[in-house]
C-alpha cells in the first residue's frame, strides 16, 4: 500500500448528500484507508467515488493529512458561525470516507492531534466513528474531549461472526471491538455500535445481549437504502452480496433489517434507531 504525505487545504468539509441531516461538517484526516483490503472495505461504498479514488484500487493507498489538526484551528471559527447561522449548529463526523484510527495513525497522529485541537476549540457536537479497536488507546483523550463537546463514539460491528466464507477477515476482531465499546461505555463515553452494513448473524440474540453490555444505543443499517442507493446497487456490484446470500439469502433483503431490529428492541429497549437516524443520533430515548 502506498502512504504519502499530503497537505489540506481545509479540513472542515461542510456536508452534502447523505450525511447533510447528520452533521454540518465532515473530517478526514486521511485520504484513502487501511483497512480497504479487509472485511469492511469489500462493500464499502467510498470505493465507488471516482473523484476520490482516482482510479487506484480501494485499499492500495493512504494520504495522511498532516496539517489537518492546523487546518482546523485555521478555518474553526468561520466554519463554526457559517454552521450555527445555516446548519443550527456545528456537529463534526470524523469520518465518513476513512477510518480515524488505521495503523498508521500511531505513527502519523493526525487524530489525535485533531482531537486536541478540537478540546481547545470545541465543535457542538462530534460523531467518531470507526471500525478499528486501536480506538481503545485514546479513551482517555476521548473522554476529555466528551466534557467539551456532545460526543458519541460509534463502533461499527456488521456482524457476530469472526468470519465470513468468501471474504477477507475483519480490520478488528469482533470480540476486540465489543471490548473496546466497552471500555469506553464503561469509561463515561456515549457509545454506539453501528450494526453497518448488517451482515448474516449466527445468534441474534446474543449479540444484541453482548451489544446492551458493551454499548448505551445500537444502530442498525443495511446496504439496501444503507448505501446511497434505494435498491443497494451500488453494493450488488462488489463481492459483499454473494457472501452474505452465501450464508443466509434472507439477510439480503431490507426485512432482514426490520426483523433484527425487533430482537434488538428486547435488549435495548428505546436505544435502537435504523440507518440516518441512528448516525444522526435519533433514538426513541435520548441516550
Ligand atoms: S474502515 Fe470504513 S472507510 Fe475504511 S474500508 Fe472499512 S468501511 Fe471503508
Amino acid at each position: 500500500m502506498s502512504t504519502t504525505l499530503t497537505r489540506i487545504k481545509n479540513v472542515l468539509t461542510r456536508t452534502s448528500g447523505y450525511l447533510r441531516t447528520v452533521t454540518s461538517h465532515s473530517v478526514q484526516p486521511y485520504q484513502g484507508c487501511s483497512f480497504g483490503n479487509s472485511l469492511c472495505g469489500v462493500g464499502c461504498y467510498v470505493q465507488h467515488n471516482g473523484h476520490l479514488t482516482r482510479g487506484r484500487p480501494w485499499g492500495s493507498f493512504l494520504e495522511v493529512r498532516e496539517n489537518a489538526a492546523e487546518s482546523y484551528r485555521e478555518h474553526y471559527e468561520r466554519e463554526c458561525r457559517w454552521a450555527r447561522i445555516a446548519r443550527g449548529k456545528f456537529s463534526i463526523f470524523l469520518s465518513s470516507s476513512t477510518d480515524p484510527f488505521v495503523p498508521q495513525e500511531a505513527r502519523y497522529g493526525v487524530t489525535q492531534r485533531l482531537l486536541a485541537a478540537m478540546c481547545a476549540h470545541p465543535p457542538d457536537e462530534l460523531v467518531l466513528q470507526t471500525h478499528s479497536h486501536r480506538v481503545a488507546d485514546y479513551l482517555e483523550l476521548i473522554a476529555s474531549l466528551a466534557e467539551r463537546t456532545e460526543l458519541r463514539l460509534h463502533l461499527s460491528i456488521e456482524t457476530d461472526r469472526e468470519a465470513i466464507p468468501g471474504l477477507p477477515p475483519h480490520a478488528s476482531s469482533v470480540g476486540d471491538r465489543l471490548a473496546t465499546a466497552r471500555r469506553a461505555k464503561d469509561g463515561g463515553i456515549r457509545t454506539v455500535v453501528t450494526v453497518s452494513p448488517l451482515l448474516p448473524l449466527e445468534d441474534p440474540d446474543a449479540f444484541f445481549a453482548r451489544i446492551a453490555e458493551a454499548a448505551d444505543a445500537v444502530v442498525l443499517d443495511h446496504f439496501i437504502e444503507g448505501d446511497g442507493t434505494p435498491d443497494g446497487r451500488r453494493t450488488r456490484q462488489t463481492g459483499l452480496v454473494g457472501a452474505i446470500e452465501g450464508l443466509d439469502p434472507k439477510a439480503a433483503e431490507l426485512a432482514y433489517r426490520d426483523q433484527m431490529a425487533r430482537v434488538a428492541q428486547r435488549y435495548l429497549p428505546g436505544r435502537v434507531a435504523i440507518g440516518i437516524d441512528g448516525f444522526a443520533g435519533r433514538f426513541p430515548d435520548s441516550l
